[in-house]
């Protein structure tokens, strides 16, 4: 049958070893790259050029000659390998038969290489692994193998030695996706049977939705509904994602590809949805996808307050590619009318933020991210909140629980004190240490969600040179004594600043928010008092000097252009500020000031 020549696989790793450069030499394999000059063409997205890193997964299609004679399509996608996208890896996994997992010669087996090499073992996927940049000298092909072995109980003899910088290796990457990976199994002759397992929104085509047919077909003027929402589309166009979209009469079982229906209503479009004929719909959905749990909360309210519709219907048309994000409409007494958002973490939020900036034009400002804690009011009825403003009045409040999550970190040894510290600090609990050869070590320890979601990775990194990673997965709620720490601005508490934090720490974290206010909110025309206060009682304060007149006189008169560029440049930056109060604040320091030093 067609299927036998049909080949559906991810590349998986942790981040940074290298998954972006394999497919950019897949992508040379299979003719799709004719500019040998351009690297990472998958990660499109300007965030993630800027950032240097995969967010979204992408998918491409393209054609193989084997060795055996044959043409094989390929249908591969590039996934991200930052814990905060995991989600975008096991939606990719489910449109798979197989995985390329990419392991660096000079860092061996990773916390995100063991997440994902779960991920695709759950949906049992055969797994290639793939051992990168044996180019450099400081490659340890040897020790990779045995942590194959003895961490991924896989065979070593079968790992490929590639450099996806050189492409030394890359034909027995494209020989070993044709051998190993099984071929898809659909049933052409059953009825329709599609997975949405991604989806975006263009303008003209309305939602190009990113389909695996797992049985069935699928064509130009097919009536199709889409099982969970119900809702009923007639197809437009079916077709490859070969870097643009490439229109094909028909998507068979076992293909991988897209479809356009017109469909412009777009707040019941879903991801993980099954597509089936309206007439001769298929038994049961597949199925789909478990729904993804936001770890980190924060506000987001456009910078001017007439935005609030633009702002709702890009969050809508960006949820269709970021299946994990949330929101819900909140309204702020300092920021107006905005959306309450659910992220996977706080590269997540950052990455949103910068998408809503560069892709919709919209300036955002975000308040200070909170995780959830769950609140058993005096009469036993439980609330969760998600923001320190949803906090009820104190004399109401019988206990507050904050999440904790179990987190595996692996090191290597010589810098065990340092992150052992790190943990301690964190309000961690060192659970198991587990000595995985002679020179890494694994520790396993709870620690409270939001300790980490801020910094903790960074830190981690830099206490262990970038050598250190992290995987964590939620545990549970646990009693803590959390408070509501208040930020006053110019003797106004503002309310997108106030955050719960930790009872021993809220002294800590109370002087580092001023301080770091302090430089991040610019001089005014007047004096601008910063306080920390938990209920009515000041913990530290700092003071913004005012502007002198003279700096700002200078402004006027003189050079024309000069004065234009200073005005330009004004609002420029007034469209990153919030104006509250009568003081401006700066979008970024509603993040920032959560970071420590
Ligand atoms: P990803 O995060 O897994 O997608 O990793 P990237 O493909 O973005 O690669 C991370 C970095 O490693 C980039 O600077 C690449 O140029 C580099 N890199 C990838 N493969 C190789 C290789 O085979 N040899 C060398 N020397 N560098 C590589
Ligand atoms: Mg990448």
């Amino acid at each position: 049958s067609h299927q036998k020549y049909i080949r559906n696989f991810s590349i998986i790793a942790h981040i940074d070893h290298g998954k972006s450069t394999l497919s950019d030499r897949l992508l040379e394999a299979i003719g799709l790259l004719k500019d040998k000059s351009s690297e990472q063409v998958l990660d499109s997205m300007e965030v993630e050029k800027e950032h240097g890193i995969t967010v979204k997964a992408h998918t491409v299609t393209g054609f193989y000659k084997a060795q055996d004679g044959n043409t094989y399509q390929l249908n591969f996608i590039d996934t991200p390998g930052h814990v905060d996208f995991n989600y975008e890896v096991s939606r990719s996994l489910k449109a798979c038969e197989g995985v390329l997992l990419v392991i660096d010669a000079t860092q061996g087996i990773q916390a995100q290489t063991l997440s994902n090499f779960y991920l695709a073992l759950e949906e049992n996927l055969v797994i290639i692994p793939v051992i990168n940049k044996i180019d450099l000298p400081s490659a340890h092909i040897d020790m990779v193998k045995e942590q194959i072995e003895k961490d991924l109980g896989l065979d070593p003899a079968e790992a490929l030695l590639i450099s996806a910088k050189t492409g030394l290796g890359i034909d027995t990457v494209l020989e070993a996706i044709v051998q190993r990976i099984p071929a898809p199994k659909g049933d052409i002759h059953s009825p329709l049977r599609a997975l949405v397992f991604d989806s975006y929104y263009d303008s003209y085509l309305g939602v190009v939705a990113k389909v695996r047919v797992f049985d069935g077909s699928i064509k130009k003027g097919d009536a199709i509904t889409f099982m969970l929402s119900q809702k009923n589309y007639q197809v437009e166009e079916v077709g490859y994602t070969q870097i643009k979209l490439v229109p094909q009469s028909e998507l068979r079982a076992g293909k991988v590809g897209y479809i356009t229906a017109a469909i412009k209503s777009i707040s019941d479009f879903g991801v993980g949805d099954t597509i089936t004929w309206t007439n001769k719909p298929c038994a049961e959905p597949l199925p789909g996808y478990k729904e993804v749990k936001p770890y980190v909360f924060a506000g987001l309210f456009p910078a001017e307050g007439e935005d609030f519709e633009d702002l709702h219907e890009a969050l809508m048309k960006l949820k269709l590619n970021d299946a994990a994000l949330t929101f819900e409409k909140w309204n702020s007494a300092a920021l107006g009318m905005g959306f309450k958002c659910g992220f996977l973490g706080l590269l997540h939020l950052q990455i949103v933020q910068e998408r809503l900036d560069k892709e919709f034009d919209l300036a955002i400002i975000t308040t200070i991210p909170s995780v959830e804690y769950r609140i058993t009011l005096s009469d036993g009825s439980i609330m969760m909140i998600e923001s320190a403003t949803e906090l009820p009045d104190q004399s109401k409040i019988r206990q507050i629980e904050e999440p904790f999550v179990l987190s595996h970190i692996i090191l290597p040894n010589e810098y065990l004190g340092a992150i052992l510290q790190l943990i301690q600090d964190r309000r961690g609990i060192q659970r198991n240490m587990i000595y995985i050869d002679t020179d890494r070590v694994e520790i396993i320890a709870e620690l409270p969600l939001a300790e980490i979601i801020y910094d903790f990775y960074d830190k981690l990194k830099s206490f262990s040179r970038g050598y250190a990673s992290f995987d964590y997965e939620f545990l549970e709620f646990r009693p803590s004594e959390i408070i509501k720490l208040d930020i006053l601005v110019n003797g106004k508490v503002v309310d997108a600043l106030a955050q719960m934090v930790h009872k021993d720490t809220a002294y800590e974290r109370g002087r580092s928010v001023v301080t770091r206010l302090k430089d991040l909110i610019p001089q005014h025309l007047f004096v601008i008092p910063l306080q920390a206060a938990i209920g009515s009682k000041i913990i530290a304060r700092e003071t913004i000097k005012a502007l002198r007149k003279d700096v700002l006189a200078k402004c006027y008169g003189g050079d024309i252009t000069r004065k234009r560029k200073l005005l330009e440049k004004q609002k420029e930056g007034k469209k990153r500020m919030r104006t509250i109060g009568n003081v401006d604040i700066p979008q970024e320091a509603f993040i920032e000031v959560l970071k420590r030093g």
